[in-house]
């Protein structure tokens, strides 16, 4: 049986939020969205420029727990290089996969995002998690607000 690589789960959020990437805010942004997760009292605004079928800029701003933090860097990581139709899906098979057990080594399937599905030792913190994602989602609709309480 192979041991849960705690060690490597804690690092990697660790250093995404000691060291966000894509960490500012765009003056121009084509979308932007400020997400609250007013549980935790995290803070993700997120700001993406397209052009054509790409991003030209992605970044994030905002205040919050290591988790939050650490979710949106990777966010920005991963996403940014996708045309942005893909990266909608992805971000929508983050959030399933964050909210549901998966089987296998999420670090093979998800490399470093692997590391968010640590919020399933800790269920309170899944919207720290998710807030990011979510936050992304609306901005590339083209809303503004996004909030972990909506329904
Ligand atoms: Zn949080």
């Amino acid at each position: 049986m192979i041991e849960t690589p705690r060690d490597l789960y804690d690092g990697v959020i660790l250093d995404h939020s000691k060291k966000p990437r894509n960490f500012g805010k765009l003056a121009h942004p084509s979308h932007q969205a400020d997400g609250r997760n007013p549980i935790c009292g995290d803070e993700i605004s997120v700001f993406l420029q397209t052009e054509g079928e790409a991003f030209s800029a992605f970044a994030f701003s905002g205040q919050g727990c290591a988790i939050s933090k650490a979710s949106a860097s990777l966010m920005t990581e991963d996403l940014r290089n996708r045309p942005p139709e893909q990266a909608r899906e992805r971000a929508n098979e983050i959030l399933q996969v964050l909210g549901q057990d998966m089987e296998g080594d999420p670090f093979e399937r998800y490399g470093e995002l692997g590391a968010l599905t640590a919020v399933r030792r800790y269920p309170a913190r899944l919207k720290c998690a998710t807030l990011a994602w979510h936050t992304f989602l609306v901005a590339l609709a083209g809303e503004t607000t996004a909030s972990t309480e909506d329904s």
